[in-house]
């Protein structure tokens, strides 16, 4: 496949959500056909060497970006949801945000136990989001093969605080 600059189609939004945040703005790399296809790839062709069963990713860009790496790698995709979204009995876990909790929710017969799970996000930045999707695949009793996104932001303690997890990413900052 023909190579793609795809830092060029990431736009860089400053002071979103707050003052301060340099926002990685993902959606002009969504809607071009081939820098899209072309960034799935490369998270395909970076998981070639890895064993897994399912993807795994979190509401919302982690389904943009884990249920086309699905397919393209020829497994299923399995949600994690905010509370009360899930139709099915879930198991719950809670994570810490800036100020307070959350919950994040996935179907209780999603993951058989012992399946291997690659958990997929558009972007890791403190690890938050991916180290509450990593518990929940552990709570339903999955086996973490690897954390894979599209962007890393290495200036943040990511990768740090999933130490214990193979971490993967396409595009670093
Ligand atoms: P973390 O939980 O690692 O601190 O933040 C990552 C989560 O927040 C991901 O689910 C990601 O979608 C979202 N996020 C945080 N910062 C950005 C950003 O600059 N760009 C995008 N696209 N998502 C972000």
């Amino acid at each position: 496949m023909e190579k793609v600059n795809l830092k060029e189609k990431i736009r860089i939004i400053p002071d979103f959500p707050q003052p301060g945040i340099l926002f990685k703005d993902v959606t002009p790399l969504l809607k071009d056909a081939k820098a899209f296809a072309y960034a799935i790839d490369q998270m395909a062709s970076k998981c070639s060497s890895l064993e897994f069963d399912l993807i795994v990713g979190p509401e919302a860009r982690g389904f943009v970006i884990g249920a086309p790496l699905a397919y393209r790698l020829g497994v299923g995709f399995v949600p994690v949801r905010k509370k009360g979204k899930l139709p099915a009995a879930t198991i719950q876990g809670e994570y810490k945000l800036e100020y307070g909790f959350d919950v994040l929710e996935i179907h209780q017969d999603a993951i058989q136990p012992g399946q291997k799970v690659l958990v997929v996000d558009d972007l890791l930045a403190t690890g938050g989001t991916i180290g509450a999707t990593v518990r929940l695949v552990e709570k339903a009793q999955g086996i973490v093969s690897a954390v894979v996104c599209l962007i890393e932001l290495t200036y943040l303690p990511g990768r740090q605080n999933l130490k214990e997890y193979e971490v993967i990413s396409v595009i670093q900052y």
